[in-house]
């Protein structure tokens, strides 16, 4: 679905879970990646957490990005300050690119992941039938400038 706002294309839609986070991006993700590392879950408070990467100019939040949360050396994290949704990962090794929780989306069933990130640490009682690539670590390498 593309929405045309004053020139500027529309890509993706989403919002937090209580609604009051909402934002846009005006291009295709430049990956999207599956974490299995203990952070992750922890933040998503899922099994697993998958992000969109996108160029960080490409994307608006309204009213903001959330509340801040930087716990790890050169990694921050938002969430909704309302409700808690995990929003946001920024990565210091990763400059230019926001992370989006996929499952804030409101298009995530079009964004199948493209890798597994530290797969290593994946739980053992879950089993992902797909064949994308499995990295046992961050996948920087991969996933910096994965833009098309
Ligand atoms: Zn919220
Ligand atoms: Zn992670």
């Amino acid at each position: 679905m593309t929405i045309k706002t004053e020139n500027t294309a529309i890509i993706l839609t989403g919002r937090c879970y209580c609604g009051v986070t909402t934002f846009t991006t005006t291009q295709e993700p430049q990956t999207i990646a599956y974490c299995h590392c203990d952070s992750c879950r922890r933040a998503t408070g899922g099994p697993v957490a998958a992000f969109a990467a996108l160029n960080e100019k490409a994307v608006t939040f309204t009213p903001n990005e959330g509340r801040k949360v930087a716990i790890n050396p050169g990694v921050t994290r938002t969430f909704c300050a309302d409700c808690g949704s995990s929003l946001t990962g920024r990565y210091d090794y990763l400059p230019g690119q926001v992370y989006i929780s996929v499952g804030v989306i409101d298009q995530a069933n079009d964004l199948a992941p493209k890798i597994h990130c530290h797969d290593s640490e994946r739980y053992s009682w879950l089993h992902i039938e797909d064949d994308i690539e499995r990295v046992t670590a961050t996948a920087r390498s991969k996933i910096s400038h994965a833009s098309k």
